[in-house]
């Protein structure tokens, strides 16, 4: 298998041929077809097995190929435990988005707010960021999420262990398409808090768990 076998956009096939990626990771392999046939995902594999691509690709396909169901909304959330690793998540979305229509975005704590809140109000398509100053921007009526195509949440297992899990509810609420496809991704498999978490959160969600961290 290969990834020129997914069938991506062409731009965006062009673009994984260009950055040297030719053979997709386990997760990538299972994930990458689940996702572009509409599922919503609880995927788990261990660190460093490629689950960023995993979700950036399809997410990218998603992008391309459907009209946007808002013309000012956010079409796609990531959301990442902490400011490092939302910055690298953040620096593998760039490699798609760099010199295309997209517009994406990087909200991170600690960061200047009004700074961020002049770039959200640009209407950004694609948003990267930490929970807790993403919700803090939702709640100033800084952006709004009603048209949101793709909620990603990376590493969900840390950010429920950080205690992000009333960010993400606020989140969840106010991202309520009804075309809205959720995509979860941890290191770890059978985390108690995560599963539960997930129903509240995912539609009639495809698991898919490949070599787990402990
Ligand atoms: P994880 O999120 O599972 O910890 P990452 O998505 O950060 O893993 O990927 C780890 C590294 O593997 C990155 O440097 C990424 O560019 C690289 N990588 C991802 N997918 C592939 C692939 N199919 N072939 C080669 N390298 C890959
Ligand atoms: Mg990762």
């Amino acid at each position: 298998m290969q990834f020129k076998d997914f069938g991506f956009d062409k731009r965006l096939a062009g673009q994984v041929e260009h950055l040297g990626f030719d053979t997709p990771t386990e997760i990538q392999q299972q994930a990458i077809p689940a996702a572009m046939s509409g599922h919503d995902l609880i995927a788990s594999s261990k660190t460093g097995s490629g689950k960023t691509l995993a979700f950036v690709l399809p997410m990218m396909q998603r992008l391309t190929k459907q009209k946007a169901l808002s013309k000012k909304d956010p079409r796609a959330l990531i959301l990442a435990p902490t400011r490092e690793l939302a910055k690298q998540v953040f620096s593998q979305v760039r490699l798609f988005t760099a010199g295309s229509s997209f517009k994406s975005v990087l909200i991170l704590g600690g960061e200047n707010f009004n700074d961020q809140a002049k770039v959200l109000a640009k209407e950004p398509h694609i948003i990267v960021a930490t929970p807790g100053r993403l919700a803090d921007h939702l709640g100033h009526g800084h952006f709004y999420l009603q048209g949101l195509e793709l909620l990603i949440l990376d590493e969900a297992d840390r950010m429920l262990d950080l205690g992000f899990s009333k960010e993400l509810t606020k989140i969840n609420e106010e991202a309520n398409h009804r075309k809205r496809q959720t995509l979860l991704f941890s290191a770890t498999m059978d985390h108690a808090q995560v599963n539960e978490f997930a129903l509240s959160l995912l539609k009639d969600p495809k698991r898919i768990a490949v070599d787990a961290d402990i």
